[in-house]
């Protein structure tokens, strides 16, 4: 490393506190902030939350110029632009929210070296006006937010992506490349680098373990996951969350209801116009609804810091999108709670989804049958996570590849301590005998039926369906003393293991899977979870107080927590004034830290993590006089 990339190290160390209020980099910043400064291109895979704007605001910073940033979230663009401003950074922002003459004001002024920071959709790409602008510009270098999109293997593919490599081509003078995503297959990793032209790049990829994040999963009835929402979004009513529905039938059926309960919750969904959707999207963001439910049409672009937790409401169709999800729960690295509700007939409905989906018309007939085969594999793993008595985080990083340390918990006792299966009495209850009868029900019935009717069979149910099949002549009908329940849970359990199979079709059909054989073994041993008490008193009761949000509940005495609510009023009124986000203004740990060290004089707040001098400028006082008081 030479004398003058060291010194621009010690540069950005200075940006990070001075401007930024922060102390340290966490895991993978440093390394992306410092071959961006060596000139190197970099690919930074970091799940939501680990802090990637940082990585290539800071460099934004010490570099000379202007840093371009292409982000495809248009709604999220203003937000992320007010926080620098209020960090005393000039940016700005070109997107479709602004008129024309607006646009044009920001080109000139861009033109002019007036920002350091100007944030673009990739849209705005294509203009020819942009192009002007762009090829006389010194520009420091170009960022590229959910890099995922230029891939077609992502969720989130946008066109206009592709246009970003041709983009970087004809510039005059080719400026540092950094891409960013939250995704980690390499398949899409690789073709991050492949479409957007990334030159031998540094690849960074952090840890996918959230720790401050705590996992539940708990199997409820339909009517049962209403009340829990319910007595949930209660017993937390000072904080915020959002509920992902699978329907948008449910999340208004669902958002009516708990607003009757007197929860302060509002929507969202594909099938509402655009205006209610960006209202209510504000209201959310804004906390005055503090409470969103949602389909997964909600999420990307939605920059919460503060959301407290995350509630699914049915159970996705993959691991990959529960983990997204969940994962906007305690981006500002406070706990927050990961719930997932779900039951046998989520499984059912996520299946049906799959097999009902053949019109897409891109796709030839063995493509779509190629698709559908993994969204398969894909249930099955996310049903496996519902299943599992295994530690749930320890689940979810094997899946991404990792190497979870923590051991399995029902066995050891050990694990994470921060989940339900680690934390509840959760039993491994043998079920091997129950699994074997199963099998060999299957295999006599030669595949033909339903999970319904295998349990039925196996029951010696002697409803019309059984007699006029003639299956009540079977073998195995009535050898097993069981619910329904409990059969089809754990038919579920050996498809995913792959001992069974559930057809496509419109009926799904259980049949012998590819490892069918193994499950006639002597070895073959099957468990299943259990929870002795209900999971219900953990995620509400570690730090459930009433009326005190999460955070304030982790403070030590009543007085920091009460200082704490004040704060928390006065920011909101700050954040009112100037129609930004609350946590634009201070972040909830922030907050905390005042609470914590009761600052008195602009010296002593200045020392609280996430207070910058241009924070200080602006804040410093009012804060001060409320600590005071
Ligand atoms: P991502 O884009 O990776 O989802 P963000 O860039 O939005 O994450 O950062 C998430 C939160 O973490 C933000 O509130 C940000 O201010 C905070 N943060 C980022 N880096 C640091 C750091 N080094 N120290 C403290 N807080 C940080
Ligand atoms: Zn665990």
């Amino acid at each position: 490393m030479g004398v003058e990339s060291r010194a621009s190290i010690d540069r950005a160390q200075e940006v990070l506190r001075d401007r930024f209020g922060y102390e340290a980099f966490r895991p993978g910043q440093r390394e992306l902030v410092e071959a961006i400064l060596e000139g190197r291109d970099v690919l930074g895979i970091m799940p939501t939350g680990a802090g990637k704007s940082l990585c290539y605001q800071v460099p934004a910073l010490v570099l000379p110029g202007t840093a371009i940033v292409i982000s495809p979230l248009v709604s999220l663009m203003h937000d992320q632009v007010s926080a620098l401003v209020g960090d005393g950074i000039p940016a700005a922002f070109l997107n479709s929210q602004l008129t024309p003459a607006q646009q044009a004001d920001v080109l000139r002024d861009a033109a002019e070296g007036a920002y350091k920071l100007l944030y673009i959709a990739p849209e705005r790409l294509g203009d020819s006006r942009f192009h002007a602008f762009a090829e006389q510009a010194s520009i420091s270098l170009i960022a590229v937010d959910e890099a995922h999109c230029v891939s077609q293997w992502g969720q989130d593919f946008r066109p206009s992506y592709l246009g970003i490599a041709a983009f970087i081509e004809q510039l005059p003078q080719r400026p540092v490349v950094a891409a960013f995503t939250a995704t980690a297959t390499t398949r899409v990793a690789d073709d991050i680098i492949r479409l957007l032209g990334l030159r031998a790049p540094t690849r960074i990829v952090t840890g996918f373990d959230r720790p401050n994040l705590h996992f539940e999963v708990e199997q409820l009835t339909e009517k049962r996951k209403l009340a829990r929402t319910a007595s949930y979004a209660l017993e937390h009513a000072s904080d915020s969350g959002i509920v992902y529905c699978s329907m948008r039938k449910e999340v208004e059926r669902l958002q009516e209801a708990l607003v009757e309960a007197g929860v302060r919750a509002t929507r969202y969904h594909a099938g509402l116009s655009a205006k209610e959707r960006q209202a209510n999207q504000r209201a959310f963001v804004n906390d005055d609804a503090p409470v969103m439910v949602a389909t997964n049409a909600f999420g990307m672009g939605i920059d919460k810091s503060n959301v407290r937790y995350v509630i699914h409401h049915n159970m996705p169709g993959s691991l990959e999108a529960y983990y997204q999800e969940a994962g906007r729960a305690g981006r500002d690295g406070e706990p927050a709670d990961c719930l997932l509700f779900w039951n046998d007939g989520d499984i059912a409905t996520a299946r049906f989804f799959i097999e009902q989906d053949t019109e897409n018309e891109a796709l030839t007939r063995e493509e779509a049958e190629t698709v559908r085969a993994a969204q398969r594999r894909r249930l099955a793993t996310m049903a496996g996570y519902c299943l599992t008595t295994d530690c749930l985080r320890a689940t979810i990083l094997r899946y991404f590849g990792e190497n979870a340390d923590f051991a399995s918990s029902a066995a050891s006792g050990a694990g994470c301590g921060n989940c339900s299966n680690c934390t509840d009495n959760v039993d491994a209850v043998d079920v091997t005998l129950t699994a074997r009868a199963i099998m060999r029900c299957v295999h006599e019935l030669r595949g033909r039926y339903g999970k319904g009717l295998v349990a039925d069979v196996l029951r010696g149910s002697a409803n019309e369906k059984v007699r006029q099949f003639g299956l009540d002549r079977a073998k195995t009908y009535g050898i097993l003393d069981a619910s329904a329940a409990e059969i089809k849970e754990i038919i579920e359990l050996l498809v995913v293991g792959e001992y069974l199979e559930i057809s496509e079709g419109r009926f799904p059909l259980v049949g012998l899977g590819p490892r069918a054989r193994e499950a006639a073994t002597d070895e073959f041993r099957l468990h299943m979870k259990r929870v002795k008490k209900p999971a219900r008193e953990s995620a509400g009761g570690r730090t459930a107080m009433k009326g005190v949000s999460k955070a304030a509940a982790l403070l030590e005495t009543d007085e920091q927590r009460e200082l704490f609510e004040r704060l928390r009023v006065l920011r909101k009124s700050i954040a009112d004034a100037e129609g930004v986000p609350p946590y634009v203004v201070f972040s909830d740990s922030a907050l905390r830290g005042m609470c914590a060290a009761r600052p008195l004089t602009p010296g002593e707040l200045l020392a609280v993590s996430g207070v910058g001098p241009a924070k200080l400028d602006r804040y410093g006082a009012a804060f001060l006089a409320e600590i005071a008081r």
